[in-house]
């Protein structure tokens, strides 16, 4: 650990909700995917992350919740270091237990879904909280209803992911993140897959759950809602981040010449 990460360690404040990211490396082989990104992000913040296609957006996602190993650097969620602990002034890897347990108190929410086809909609909310977090089937049950209300499918409760529409499936997956009561959601084009009359639905949802208080990390290519939404967009490309700042700054009056030139590509 250089002596900066080190420093940065020991500064991380314990804080439900905030997300550090520092220095992270992380590479494919040779094919080195995020080279040194920097990132914080407040509690209750709303996180844009746009960039081309290849530039380590999903990665950048996949670090947070510890589905990769960074190479070097830190990330921290709630004051606490993502799949390691400190040992004077060597990073530890955590046990896959205490990786398990980190992971529930952070959501992910995947361009395709990811429901279990077999399980009804109540059923796909309910999982993880009584497999990975031990709470009890009743209480859950009655807080998953609850969540499917507020996601608008009070109705489709009890249907198969089959039996609903792309947006109703993607508007199921967002509840199932919920249900764990994470301090951090995360986001990978939850609305790239869906048929473009079906992208509001899902973006309305997204905006009520800005509005809870929960940290959001969002990779989308919908600048409607990042301007709308976001208190912070990012724009990385080859794996660093070129710009960050307010939408108004980033999306408006862009300082950099590839935050223009992917701007022009997508509005
Ligand atoms: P984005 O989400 O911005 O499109 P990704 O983070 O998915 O970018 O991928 C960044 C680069 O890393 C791409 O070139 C991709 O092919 C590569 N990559 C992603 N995951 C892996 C992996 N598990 N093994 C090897 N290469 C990968
Ligand atoms: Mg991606």
């Amino acid at each position: 650990m250089s002596a900066a990460t080190s420093a940065a360690v020991d500064r991380l404040a314990d804080a439900t909700g905030r997300v550090e990211l520092h220095d992270v490396h992380k590479a494919y082989g040779t094919l080195e995917v995020l080279r040194g990104v920097s990132l914080t992000l407040e509690p209750g913040s709303v996180t844009v992350v746009l960039g081309p296609s290849g530039s380590g957006k999903s990665t950048l996602l996949r670090v947070v919740n510890h589905l990769e190993k960074v190479d070097r650097g830190f990330v921290a969620v709630d004051g606490e270091l993502v799949g390691y602990r400190r040992r004077g002034r060597t990073l530890r890897e955590l046990t896959e237990r205490d990786v398990l347990r980190q992971r529930t108190r952070i959501g992910f929410v995947f361009q395709s879904f990811n429901l279990f086809p077999h399980l009804t909609a109540v059923e796909n909310v309910v999982e993880a909280p009584v497999a990975a977090q031990g709470r009890p089937r009743a209480e859950v049950e009655a807080e998953a209803r609850e969540l499917l209300a507020r996601v608008g499918l009070a109705d489709k409760a009890d249907a198969r992911p089959r039996q609903l529409s792309g947006g109703q499936q993607q508007r199921v997956a967002i509840a199932r993140a919920l249900a764990l009561r994470p301090s951090v959601l995360l986001f990978d084009e939850p609305t790239s897959a869906l048929d473009p009359e079906l992208v509001g639905e899902v973006l309305d949802v997204m905006k009520d759950v800005a509005r809870t208080g929960t940290t959001l990390l969002v990779v989308t290519h919908e600048i409607g809602f990042a301007r709308e939404v976001a208190d912070t967009v990012v724009l990385l490309d080859r794996g660093v981040v070129v710009e960050q700042g307010p939408p108004s700054q980033v999306l408006d009056a862009p300082r950099h010449e590839r935050t223009r030139a992917f701007l022009q590509k997508v509005l």
